[in-house]
């Protein structure tokens, strides 16, 4: 078992076995009763749209919390609930040795670990730092390093399947970091998802995450096309989207973030695009792609084509609205 492992575990109250030194069932009971009452303060940096139902899952699963967020009011809620807020990255750090980070951009997760107040400036030997925001993958390598230094462990695990998922605890994690530490990191990304991948070395969350997104964002326009072109046909929204949703048309865009107000309840059209994910973190997502590709000359036609659109909307006062809001801005597109 890794030192760090075996420190956190030790801090935390949980229990590790190595083969032949696992106790009998009645005493493991005990031990995982115990374990259950000594749940050790887990740190929490960014409650925004994602980190605000993401750290309430952890508070469901009995994690103290130490939060902060640069925009007070994010803490909020959180503060009348009884957890802990700070001033600085830095002092979640002092206060926690597990700490997720939720951040918009790499700029964002450079600052919460390597700023005048970062992280680093206070962590603790053997602390785990999960980093779930998606960024450059280059970044997280750079990051880890760092956190190396200080005689922690780093490890990306972006995540999948928006604001609804990140409520009812059905994320998706992508883990890149140490595979001896996975088991660690699992242990909380359990109590806010229902898939957890182990992706490889630190990096390759985000690689798999980035993949992901360039696909989602080409599926949402092609949603958002086709549902506009088949409006303009004469066709009645909610009865096109359920003959695609069961037809070779269907995906995730269309049968469970439907684009189209009036068609889906408790999705961002539902509500004038609000809440979700905004547009300026999906064009952020496609640069990633875009740099990625660059630098492995991969071609993204669908791609690079996705990013323009999504930079375009952003120039065109949609940076605040979620990205299904490319229905609304093709809308207001008349073409020859
Ligand atoms: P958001 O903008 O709603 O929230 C980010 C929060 O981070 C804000 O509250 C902001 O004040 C805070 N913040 C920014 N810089 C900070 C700093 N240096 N220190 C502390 N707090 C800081 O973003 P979100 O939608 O929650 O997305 C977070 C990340 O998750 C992004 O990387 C995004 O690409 C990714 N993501 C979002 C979704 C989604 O549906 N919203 C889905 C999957 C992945």
């Amino acid at each position: 078992m890794a030192a760090s492992l075996r420190l956190r575990a030790a801090a935390s109250g949980l229990r590790y076995w190595s083969r032949g030194q696992r106790p009998a069932a009645a005493s493991l009971a005990a031990v995982c009763s115990r374990s259950m009452a000594s749940k050790t303060p887990v740190g929490f940096i960014g409650l925004g749209n994602m980190g605000n139902p993401m750290a309430k899952n952890l508070m469901k699963h009995g994690y103290p919390l130490i939060i902060y967020d640069v925009f007070p009011d994010a803490c909020k809620e959180f503060r009348d609930a009884g957890e802990q807020v700070v001033s600085s990255p830095a002092d979640v750090a002092e206060k926690a040795d597990r700490i997720i980070t939720m951040l918009p951009t790499s700029i964002n997760a450079i600052e919460a670990y390597s700023g005048a107040n970062g992280i680093l400036k206070k962590v603790k030997k053997g602390s785990l730092l999960i980093d779930s925001s998606t960024i450059d993958p280059a970044v997280s390598k750079e990051l880890a390093k760092e956190v190396e230094k200080m005689g922690a462990v780093f490890m990306d695990a972006p995540v999948s399947g928006g604001v609804g998922a990140a409520r009812s605890g059905n994320l998706t994690f992508m883990v890149g970091g140490v595979e001896d530490e996975f088991a660690a990191a699992q242990e909380l990304l359990g109590c806010m998802g229902s898939n957890v991948v182990y992706c490889g070395a630190v990096g390759t969350g985000q690689a798999a995450k980035i993949c992901n997104n360039m696909l989602l964002a080409i599926s949402m326009i092609g949603t958002a096309e086709a549902m506009n072109l088949g409006i303009r046909l004469g066709l009645d929204p909610k009865l096109l989207a359920k003959i695609l949703n069961m037809s070779s048309g269907r995906c995730w865009s269309s049968d469970t973030y439907n684009p189209v107000p009036g068609v889906m309840d408790g999705v961002p059209s539902a509500n004038n695009y609000q809440g979700g994910f905004g547009a300026t973190l999906m064009a952020k997502d496609l640069g990633l792609a875009q740099d990625s590709a660059t630098s492995t000359k991969s071609p993204i036609l669908l791609g690079s084509q996705a990013h323009q659109i999504y930079r375009m909307m952003c120039a065109k006062g949609y940076s605040k609205k979620d990205f299904s809001s490319v229905f609304q801005f093709l809308r207001e597109e008349e073409t020859f």
